[in-house]
């Protein structure tokens, strides 16, 4: 059976698809960043467009109410994997902006636009914005977080992180499900694509399950092509 992975489009967005969506083909039927790997890819593979320069900080946005220690959580996470410290900026209010009535999501490319306002004046620290609402991009059931490399911005949903099947999980587990997704869009913003390895962060999740199946670093091949040692 062929994989289902996506990967990033030449335009540096990338949005990640879940579970619901396995099965159809996802470039047939929407305008969404992310296309069919070409068949007979090597699974695991280098970033399809140059990475960017790893940065000296990351800025972290809690945006809405999250569950307790997500966010210090994530900025250890990045630190550990890309070396770089993530910052958390002062929380944001919940996007309403973004809320759709019919679908009653959230619009994850209307949140993740307005993360670039968050940046300091002058700075080009990557932002990572980070909720507990359930996202949507048109002509999809559900995204887990969305990426734009150009605007250096990332957003990431632990909502689906907490388990679709109706069993409470525990905080230790949502916890590491939130660093692997949340590297896991990070490394989309700085240029990496998916990768094969289900150790690996880049590895596409479609489901929790998966996200537990992950370790929580870069595989050798993504680490090469961060340049990281
Ligand atoms: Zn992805
Ligand atoms: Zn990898």
């Amino acid at each position: 059976m062929p994989r289902k992975d996506l990967e990033a489009s030449s335009n540096g967005r990338t949005a990640d698809f879940g579970s619901a969506y396995e099965g159809s083909n996802p470039s047939a039927s929407t305008s969404a960043p992310e296309q069919a790997r070409p068949a007979g890819r090597a699974a695991n593979h280098r970033a399809e467009v140059k990475t960017l320069p790893l940065p000296g900080r990351f800025l972290l946005a809690p945006i809405g109410p999250l569950p307790r220690g997500t966010i210090p959580a994530i900025s250890v996470a990045l630190q550990e994997i890309f070396g770089s410290p993530a910052e958390p900026i002062p929380p944001q209010v919940k996007p309403e902006f973004a809320f759709n009535k019919d679908r009653r999501q959230y619009h994850s490319t209307a949140v993740l636009r307005r993360l670039e306002a968050l940046r300091p004046r002058g700075s080009d620290a990557p932002v990572l914005g980070v909720v507990d609402v359930d996202l949507f991009v048109p002509d999809q059931p559900f995204v887990f977080g969305e990426s734009d490399r150009d605007a250096r911005s990332a957003l990431v949903s632990v909502f689906r992180l907490k388990g679709c099947d109706g069993l409470p999980v525990s905080p230790e587990r949502l916890a590491h499900r939130a660093r692997v997704e949340a590297a896991h869009a990070t490394g989309h913003l700085l240029g990496l694509s998916h990768c094969g390895d289900l150790r690996c962060v880049m590895f596409l999740a479609h489901s929790p399950a998966d996200s537990d199946r992950k370790g929580e670093g870069l595989c050798g091949a993504c680490r090469s092509a961060m340049g990281r040692p």
